[in-house]
């Protein structure tokens, strides 16, 4: 047994003892143990701590040095943290970086593209009736109002993100997004919606000049396995929007089949100037060889030689997660210390209190389904599956709103293991202790 004192922030930290079998560095904090997982990214140096490359507590010490000790500690101890002591787990509100509402909008699961590595279109499956559609984009406006009307009006921000498939291919997409305008002017003064469209941005100019018109944000995504028509229309449309002064971002995925199409256009948006940037695939298609890693580094140059020769050929394996939006979040209410990631290993939110429902909602106009968000399926009644259908939502809405009328303290029992996009919504092991991180987001009824 090692002991090892190290004093960062103000919170002293010590390595307690390290496990071979586990591979894992388990450290002590003020305020509980935690652990660094030896195999897991230094999200500074993007260094990986090695597995089996240590002997002493000094050996994996120095693996870090170059990170400083301040960041290998405050690194360690925000990346990896012993879920079991995890009380309150809530996202790091500033000003700034309040959390909103999340209403993710599935109009179809086709797709003009057939992407080997997406899971997410099926293109045999037929697009949804537009009427479908609109009614349950209408449900669901109706379900956030309810849900606004417990918020304090600072926290009244709703983004309402439109996706597939590929949306743009619905036939309908252009009446769907004027009805949206229309569906949302009853809500206008209420609360902020921001319409965002995640898209391939393969449409006509045409189209893509109707559909700028009732969006706010675009995340375009491009994607080399395209046909090469549709992506001429991709690289037209980026242009006409960036010049349009909308708001946009995106990335390239970097398809390690179609490498040097990848990185040329990744060298085209650098050189426009464009808010468009590579990312990597995750799973099996997500290989890359040295010489292809090596080309990533002309846009992260963090891309340190050393986290080269450990992924290459395999995947980038990560044992944490961050909040899908990137937010930091704070543990057990430390607001001194946020944190980026949170373990996946170990991470059992079962018994948990959760407020997802009141800053998420799905509706799958593919399943005739609402859910709490595509990866929460946790719903009031403490099982999982959809909410509510499209023929219940109406009822559903009615209950929430009379509940919520008298007690805005209405959340979630977590009946799910693992917790990924819904991470980032306060949730405590008490109920007492969501009702407090509550206060900041709700009107105490
Ligand atoms: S464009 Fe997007 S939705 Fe379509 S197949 Fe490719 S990854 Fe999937
Ligand atoms: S899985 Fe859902 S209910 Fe459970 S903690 Fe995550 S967001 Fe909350």
């Amino acid at each position: 047994m090692v002991f090892k004192y190290y004093k960062s922030s103000g919170i002293i930290y010590w390595i307690d003892r390290i496990s071979r079998k586990s591979q894992t560095a388990i450290l002590s904090r003020t305020v509980g143990p935690a652990w660094i997982n030896l195999n897991s990214v230094c999200p500074t140096t993007n260094q990986i701590w090695p597995a089996m490359e240590y002997t002493t507590v000094c050996d994996t010490m120095n693996v870090s040095r170059s990170c400083s000790y301040k960041n290998f500690i405050v690194n360690c101890c925000s990346i990896i943290i012993h879920m079991p002591d995890v009380r309150v787990l809530e996202p790091f509100a500033t000003p700034r970086t309040k959390l909103g509402f999340l209403l993710d909008w599935r109009v179809t699961m086709k797709c003009n593209y057939d992407c080997s590595y997406c899971s997410g279109h099926d293109n045999k499956q037929s697009h949804p009736d537009k009427e479908l559609c609109e009614n349950m984009l209408a449900q669901a406006l109706r379900y956030v109002d309810r849900v606004m009307k417990v918020k304090k009006k600072a926290m009244r921000s709703v983004t309402l993100n439109i996706y597939g498939g590929e949306a743009l291919y619905h036939p309908d997409i252009e009446y769907l997004l004027e009805k949206s305008s229309e569906l949302y002017d009853q809500y206008r003064d209420r609360w902020a919606l921001i319409r965002m469209l995640t898209t391939n941005a393969s449409s006509n100019e045409k189209r893509w000049a109707n559909v700028l018109k009732h969006l706010e944000y675009v995340q375009f995504s491009y994607h080399a396995e395209g046909p090469g028509k549709l992506k001429e229309n991709y690289l037209r449309n980026l242009s006409t929007t960036h010049k349009s002064g909308k708001r946009y971002g995106g990335i390239i995925m970097m398809y390690p089949k179609y490498w040097q199409e990848s990185i040329y256009m990744s060298r085209f948006m650098q050189k426009k100037g464009y808010n468009i940037h590579p990312k990597l695939i995750d799973g099996d298609l997500g290989k890359y060889s040295e010489e292809q890693l090596l080309d990533l580094k002309e846009f992260w140059p963090q891309l340190h030689d050393d986290l080269i020769a450990k992924i290459k050929d395999g995947k980038v394996i990560s044992k944490g997660r961050a909040c899908c939006g990137n937010r930091l979040m704070c543990v057990n209410r430390d607001f001194k210390n946020p944190v980026k990631f949170v373990p996946q290993e170990g991470n059992n939110y079962t018994g948990y209190h959760c407020s997802a429902n009141q800053f998420f909602l799905m509706a799958d106009s593919h399943t005739q389904n609402f859910y709490t968000n595509k990866d929460c399926h946790v719903t009031m009644n403490g099982d999982r599956g959809p909410i509510a259908t499209q023929e219940t939502m109406d009822d559903y809405i009615n209950d929430i709103e009379r509940k919520l009328a008298t007690d805005s303290n209405l959340f979630l029992k977590c009946v799910q293991e693992t917790c990924t996009c819904g991470m980032c919504a306060p949730k405590a092991r008490s109920r007492d202790d969501l009702i407090d991180v509550m206060r900041i987001y709700n009107s105490q009824t």
